[in-house]
């Protein structure tokens, strides 16, 4: 769990990924026959297949975070931000953040909504849920020393220590570094892969799939794997009927979600797979959000694509949580699709 303490305290705003790319380059280099790093900034991995004619297939893992850029810094020297994904402004609450200025260490700080405190505010104050544009950050710096550090554009991130409970761990953006370590992990692990196998470490997934746009359209590839997170609703206040998946139970293997619908030769093959091999797995049907296999699916003439999905709790929270187990199921299932003979 190291890499994946590693992997979730990095900051990587979609756009700025540059850190969590280092570090997955490093990892694994020795494991790969080629890689490189594409114009906008997705890394890309190969492993050559043993096959006559291998076919491609991509596998694809976003290195983005739901984030902010700095909009405008104030006389008094808080920090405004600008959203970049998809946020519930009720977690963002009393939020340690770290900002990336151009030169110089990280500056943390704290961020908070705007207005009065619960103690003086009226009822009305009370139950307005804020607009990310309403939150600012508080450095502690002199004023002057903010405007001479931190520029707009800057890029944001929320700060969370990572921690094991359990079984289960728990940290920020799981979403989705929790696929990167699966992407690593493949790697390291892959011997005897038929296809010529891309993983790539895709950019600006949060934003609308951009990553992968391209580097699909680069690789062209005959299957397109995703591998992403997906909720888990097996808390309270929500019902069995409702729960997408849950933790524990194994990879879910996706028909669809709001962006793409699985081949369902891939479904059926993936399925066939994890039983013979005792891999836990579950069905997933997600009626929002989506993955990059939408943009994989899509590429030139299209691709066979599938999303492989890690249930997570909570998810576009500091508190993104799963289990060791799926995590292995992911990894599990996804070496072993790749090492079984078409
Ligand atoms: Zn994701």
């Amino acid at each position: 769990m190291k890499i994946l303490k590693a992997l979730s305290e990095l900051p990587g705003a979609p756009g700025r990924e540059e850190r969590v790319r280092d570090y997955i380059k490093e990892l694994v280099a020795p494991h790969v026959d080629e890689m490189h790093t594409d114009a906008l900034g997705n890394l890309i991995c190969l492993k050559r297949g043993s096959a006559k004619k291998p076919r491609k297939v991509m596998v694809a893992c976003h290195m983005d975070e739901i984030a902010f850029y700095v909009r405008s810094v104030d006389e008094k020297g808080f920090i405004r931000v600008h959203h970049v994904g998809g946020f519930d402004t009720r977690n963002l609450f009393a939020r340690r953040v770290r900002i990336q200025p151009r030169k110089g260490e990280d500056i943390f700080g704290n961020l908070n909504p705007s207005g009065r405190p619960i103690h003086v505010a009226t009822p009305e104050e009370r139950n307005k849920i804020p607009t990310t544009n309403e939150f600012f950050i508080d450095t502690g710096l002199e004023p002057e020393e903010v405007k001479k550090r931190v520029r707009a554009g800057d890029p944001v991130t929320l700060v969370q220590d990572f921690v094991e409970f359990g079984d289960l761990v728990s940290g920020k953006c799981m979403d989705n570094r929790a696929a990167c370590w699966v992407g690593i992990d493949t790697l390291k692990r892959l011997k005897k892969n038929h296809d010529d196998v891309y993983v790539v470490f895709t950019v600006q997934e949060e934003i609308g799939v951009r990553g992968a746009i391209t580097s699909s359209y680069a690789i062209d590839p005959d299957i397109g794997i995703a591998i992403d997170v997906t909720l888990a609703v097996d808390t309270p206040g929500v019902s069995e009927d409702e729960q997408i998946t849950k933790l524990g139970k194994g990879v879910a293997i996706k028909v669809m979600d709001a962006y793409s619908i699985s081949d369902n030769e891939l479904v059926e093959t993936f399925i066939e797979i994890a039983e013979k091999s005792k891999i836990p797995h579950q069905m997933e049907l997600l009626p929002m959000g989506g993955t990059d296999a939408g943009a994989l699916q899509r590429a030139r003439g299209g691709s066979k694509a599938i999303t492989l999905s890690i249930p997570t709790r909570y998810i576009h929270t500091v508190t993104e949580t799963l289990h060791k187990k799926d995590l292995k199921a992911t990894s599990d299932l996804l070496v072993k699709y790749l090492e079984t003979k078409p």
